[in-house]
């Protein structure tokens, strides 16, 4: 039987990394079903909006949903639902479709591969990202023309949730260590509440280290010493910048796969965004969004395919003949892709 998921191409690199994800699921036999659900300039064209409500609702029915990246305009903006129990506005289009899905996790699992990552080769961590709430939460006003503000907001209940998942998803992996990040020493009230729930949640399991860094601390060892880290759990803008941080570190963001996850819904997609820079040149890496795939894949319980997948990537990069010009190749998204389903035939031989 095969797994229906929902299926936005997204915008800018989108629909050509996603074309090169779904030829890797053809080339380990993925038992997927796509459904078109558009979301982004796409569904502009096509139902006058940026998220139709119809494409929302098929994506909750499914639960299941693999998204390109999508433009966020710059200064202006929001996004705007017209669910039927009224018009909503959301402060990004990205937070807007978390937020209608009711997304609280964004999970972002960051390595190395040799050689093209080179010192960070060996570098392996996830981040696990609190996305309702913090400084993003959109509660932002002008005080006259001078000034501006913006709340920060943490709860505990949101807190403790994401340190739950972080430890559940530890215990899972067979991960061995859960570091909070925070700033408690400046923002006591909110980063301090933010650290007393993870350590909270921690006590409920032995198993598995647990310890905290204050975040331009976490930045530094990320840089000198990656390996110091396994799980990583933290408020919504430190999880922003840090996973950029780590893909870059590893050599590109087209090595970095995402994933959200809420109580009912699970959406994959790549850690960066649209890339209007390379749109349309049949350049971009679509590493990324292949290794996004594998993740949808553990996540449905295929994980034979999901292993296959990473393991094929893995040789590709090791050989280092075809690689796209973010990891210093001259390959097309085309080239590297077909490279990865030839090694996918390789890997199940
Ligand atoms: P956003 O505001 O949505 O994060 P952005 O343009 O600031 O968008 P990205 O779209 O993530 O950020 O791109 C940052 C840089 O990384 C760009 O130069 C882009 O070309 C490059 N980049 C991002 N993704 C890829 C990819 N898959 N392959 C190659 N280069 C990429």
């Amino acid at each position: 039987m095969k797994h229906p998921v929902a299926l936005a191409a997204g915008d800018g690199i989108g629909p050509e990394l996603v074309e090169a994800c779904q030829e890797v699921f053809q080339a380990v036999g993925a038992p997927v079903e796509w459904v078109e659900t558009p979301v982004g300039r796409s569904a502009v064209a096509r139902f006058g909006e940026e998220l139709p409500w119809s494409s929302l609702e098929t994506m909750k029915e499914l639960g299941v949903v693999l998204k390109g990246p999508l433009i966020a305009e710059r200064l202006s903006g929001g996004a705007i639902v017209r669910a039927p129990n009224g018009t909503r506005v959301h402060p990004s289009i990205n937070n807007g479709l978390r937020r209608e899905l009711d997304l609280y996790c964004n999970l972002r699992p960051v390595r190395g591969f040799a050689p093209v990552s080179g010192w960070y080769s060996s570098m392996d961590l996830v981040i696990v990202r609190e996305v309702t709430e913090d400084i993003y939460s959109g509660i932002e006003r002008s005080i006259g023309e001078d000034c501006a503000e913006a709340v920060k907001r943490i709860t505990r209940q949101a807190s403790r949730r994401i340190a739950q998942f972080a430890f559940e998803y530890a215990v899972r992996y067979g991960r061995r260590r859960v570091t909070a990040v925070h700033k408690a020493n400046v923002l006591h009230k909110t980063d301090g509440l933010f650290l007393q729930c993870v350590r909270e949640v921690a006590a409920s399991y032995p198993g598995i280290a647990s310890d905290d860094r204050m975040v331009d601390a976490a930045s530094y060892y990320m840089v000198k010493d990656p390996a110091a880290f396994d799980v990583l759990v933290m408020p919504n803008q430190y999880g922003d910048i840090l996973s950029d941080l780590a893909a870059g570190l590893a050599g590109s963001l087209g090595l970095a796969p995402g994933a959200n996850f809420g109580e009912k819904t699970a959406m994959f997609e790549a850690a960066h965004g649209a890339a209007p820079d390379i749109a349309g040149k049949g350049i971009a890496n679509p590493i990324s969004l292949i290794l996004s795939g594998a993740l949808l894949l553990d996540h449905l319980g295929e994980r034979e395919a999901a292993d296959r997948i990473r393991l094929a990537v893995e040789l590709v990069l090791a050989e280092a003949r075809v690689l796209t010009p973010d990891l210093g190749g001259s390959a097309t998204t085309r080239q590297l892709t077909q490279a990865i389903c030839l090694a996918c035939e390789k890997v199940a031989a």
